[in-house]
């Protein structure tokens, strides 16, 4: 066991020491070898030793460098050393994350995460929440507790009684709704095309002038940081607009969130603290490993009217917070000791700190492509950068250039009718001369590919 788990650290660490070094994308040769994996089930085992070097052997080398520093498609970011290393003992200690008194270390650990979030993003002091997969399963958490609460204002049980027959709950989502959004809407009953849609501006900000007259059960929904442009609803402004008809609010903030962390750009997510729940992304711009996201909301009580179950078995001791009450889950792994280790390791200054490098470097591409004579399509003022290299085609034919010379990684968006390739910052660890060498090779690539087209 020990030879074992001893070999896997240092596989691990060998993979996590030449990120920097390698190919974004794997060679399509290493890739090929996948197909090495497939094979009917074993009759017999297999030695635990063979299994790892087969594993590292044709997986590490298959596998996208998205831990690493020049990863920018998507919205993926890395893992701090610290949420690692918490991560490989926590899986260790393999604890079924449900009551306080049976997990007490794992469950405070996530208690002391969960108060430091709030603490640090500004949310209401009381508010509550669950450790969950991702941003999509925290939408979905979270407007469990908003349908919850306006049905239950209403006079109705909803957890007891279910939506048919129900009051009618208006929904309201922003034009550039986050499809996880949606699907959790669907997932709860309440319709994934159900809803009424705020028409946006160029940046995909919904209009808070554009709402509806609202009465009766609400609830609407806001996103904090598109996944192209970056933008925020103005939360403030729609919060106001929320107040007279009591309507929920809830924010999606999957990694926008996490502008309130720094003192120079939290004006960008002004007004969460007036909102009723919030969902978010600890593997985005935390940089915790898969998969890791938060639910949180202003009454918590909503929450557990949501998500409790009670079973003679389970003994919830109802003196402390119990991690089952707050999450879809009943057993699950303890995720929140990697949050709390990135915490601890960054400190308050830390997180800032990485938000506003990370949104400079975005501002640094920017400003790269711009001089190339490329053109840049939203206002670049947080970690999302769109550009465009002409035609559809060509802007297509340059990222899959750029993602096979494998100096670094962007991927393909639409926005507004046009093709854009997309680069968003959101890794610890990438520095300076990860851009600058990324800017050379993409804008290196562009230039071949666009010559070529005008000859
Ligand atoms: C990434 C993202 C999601 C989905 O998050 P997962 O972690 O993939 O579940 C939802 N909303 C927004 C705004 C996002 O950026």
């Amino acid at each position: 066991m020990r030879a074992l788990l001893n070999d896997a650290a240092n596989r691990a660490i060998d993979y996590i020491e030449n990120l920097p070094n390698r190919r974004v994308a794997p060679a399509d040769a290493a890739v090929s070898r996948v197909a090495e994996f497939v094979e009917p089930l074993p009759e017999k085992g297999t030695d635990p030793a063979a299994i790892l070097a087969q594993l590292d052997d044709i997986g590490s080398a298959a596998s996208v460098a998205m831990a690493g520093p020049r990863f920018f498609g998507f919205v993926i970011g890395g893992s701090l050393p610290s949420s690692t290393a918490a991560n490989w003992l926590a899986t260790a200690w393999d604890q079924n994350t449900t009551m306080h008194r049976i997990t007490p270390a794992v469950s405070t650990l996530e208690q002391v995460a969960l108060d430091w979030i709030i603490d640090m993003l500004g949310l209401p002091r009381g508010a509550g929440g669950g450790f969950v997969t991702g941003a999509t399963v925290a939408n979905f958490t979270a407007l469990a507790a908003a349908r919850h609460s306006v049905l239950e204002a209403a006079g109705w049980d909803v957890e007891a009684d279910g939506l048919f027959g129900a009051p009618e709950i208006t929904v309201l989502v922003g034009e550039e709704a986050h499809p996880t959004l949606t699907k959790s809407l669907g997932l709860l009953g309440l319709g994934r095309n159900r809803v009424i849609t705020v028409p946006v501006d160029s940046q995909g900000r919904m209009r808070a002038n554009r709402l509806p007259r609202i009465d009766g059960p609400t609830i609407i929904c806001t996103q904090v940081g598109n996944i192209n442009t970056g933008a925020c609803d103005p939360v403030a402004s729609v919060c106001e607009h929320a107040r007279p008809a009591s309507a929920w609010v809830h924010v999606d903030g999957a990694f926008g969130l996490w502008l309130a962390a720094s003192p120079t750009r939290k004006d960008f997510v002004d007004g969460i603290g007036l909102a009723d729940s919030w969902a978010t992304d600890a593997h985005k711009w935390l940089n915790v490993p898969y998969d890791s996201g938060l639910a949180i909301v202003r009454d918590p009580a909503t929450l557990r009217a949501a998500m409790a179950i009670t079973a003679a078995y389970l003994q919830m001791d109802p003196s402390v917070r119990n991690p089952a009450d707050y999450t879809p889950e009943l057993s699950r792994r303890a995720r929140g000791v990697e949050v709390w280790a990135a915490l601890k390791e960054l400190g308050r200054e830390g997180v800032a700190a990485m938000i506003d490098r990370d949104c400079d470097l975005a501002k640094r591409f920017a400003d790269g492509f711009r001089e190339a004579g490329y053109e840049v399509l939203n206002d670049v003022v947080m970690n999302q950068v769109m550009i465009s290299f002409g035609e559809a085609q060509t802007t297509e034919s340059v990222i899959r250039a750029i993602q096979e010379d494998g100096t670094c990684w962007c991927g393909i968006t639409q926005w507004q009718g046009r093709t854009a390739m997309r680069i968003s910052v959101c890794n610890w660890s990438t520095s300076a001369e990860d851009v600058e060498r990324s800017l050379e090779a993409m804008i290196r690539i562009a230039g071949q590919i666009t010559t070529a087209g005008r000859e």
